[in-house]
């Protein structure tokens, strides 16, 4: 018998089984062109919205699936094995929404996180910099407060969902000076957001369907109601999210092995001995 996962119940195995025919119908025809265009279409995403594949983990009063991260990770996983690599969802619901309930108000997360539920807002979050990756500290990205807003100046790059992106949570300094504690979270909501702007789509190795995008903020401003959490904090909030990150990293990462494997057992398997041998 095949092995099962201590946290694959019944219902987890019924959703990414859901899930993997979902990608392999929905998805994989697109991929070429998908790739091209260097993102999913928008389409994909309200697909999965209506089918319940967004936002599993989120309670149902949020529009979510009213799981846990059980869910989110077999729709991940059921991703990665049929090696669909472009959608973002993995970001958007398994993190971005985290960081609305987790620090959001309540009028936040009814603002944002039912439409993410539906695919109609779509989720991304920004923390590396071009002179700032592993060293999240380092961030030079300014939001200072001016009465009833924040001004934004600086710019980030890798951003996954970056092109795509309807909000946008962001890793910036309010307080220049006063090192990590000066850094605080900020939800851009990128509709009509003067000054801001989406650089290069990269070129990368693989993923290339994933619009993984420079973005640039020139004197934006956000309203202060933005805020997530306290000012000040955000360096915190982002250590927290980052040990859930991980996770999500690398049950993506596994799913993807274990397809590799699979494969190579399955074609192994099933080639003839050539004469020579
Ligand atoms: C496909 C893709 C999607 C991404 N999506 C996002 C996103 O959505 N949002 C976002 O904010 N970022 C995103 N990133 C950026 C990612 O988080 C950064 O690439 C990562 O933080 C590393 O930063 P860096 O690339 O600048 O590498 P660096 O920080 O320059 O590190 C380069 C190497 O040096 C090592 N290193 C660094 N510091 C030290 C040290 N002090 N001691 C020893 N070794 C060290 C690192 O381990 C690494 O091997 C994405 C990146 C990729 C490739």
């Amino acid at each position: 018998m095949a092995y099962r996962s201590p946290w694959v119940d019944a219902e987890i195995a019924d959703l990414k089984s859901m899930a993997r025919s979902f990608f392999e119908t929905e998805a994989l025809p697109h991929r070429e062109r998908w790739e091209a265009q260097k993102c999913v279409d928008r389409e994909f995403w309200l697909k999965a919205g209506r089918l319940g594949l967004l936002c599993t983990g989120m309670p149902e009063e949020y529009g979510g699936g009213g799981g846990t991260v059980a869910h989110d990770f077999a729709v991940m996983e059921a991703q990665s094995q049929v090696g669909e690599s472009g959608f973002g969802g993995a970001v958007h619901s398994g993190l971005v929404a985290y960081y609305l309930l987790h620090y959001g108000t309540e009028e936040q997360k009814q603002r944002w996180l039912p439409g993410m539920a539906t695919g109609e807002i779509i989720g991304a979050i920004a923390m590396t910099e071009p002179g700032a990756g592993s060293d999240l500290k380092a961030i030079r990205t300014t939001a200072i407060r001016n009465g009833d807003h924040y001004l934004l100046n600086g710019s980030k790059t890798f951003i996954s969902n970056g092109s795509s992106a309807d909000i946008i949570v962001l890793v910036l300094k309010t307080d220049p000076a006063a090192g990590v504690r000066g850094v605080s979270l900020l939800v851009l909501e990128t509709k009509d957001a003067a000054g801001f702007t989406v650089g290069r789509v990269l070129e990368k190795l693989g993923m290339k369907a994933q619009d993984t995008s420079e973005l640039f903020f020139d004197d934006v401003q956000v309203p202060v109601e933005n805020l997530l959490g306290d000012e000040g904090k955000g360096y915190v909030y982002a250590l927290n999210q980052l040990a859930h990150e991980r996770l999500v990293v690398a049950v993506t990462g596994l799913s993807v092995i274990e397809s590799a494997v699979a494969l190579t057992v399955d074609y192994a398997s099933s080639a003839k001995p050539s004469a020579a041998s």
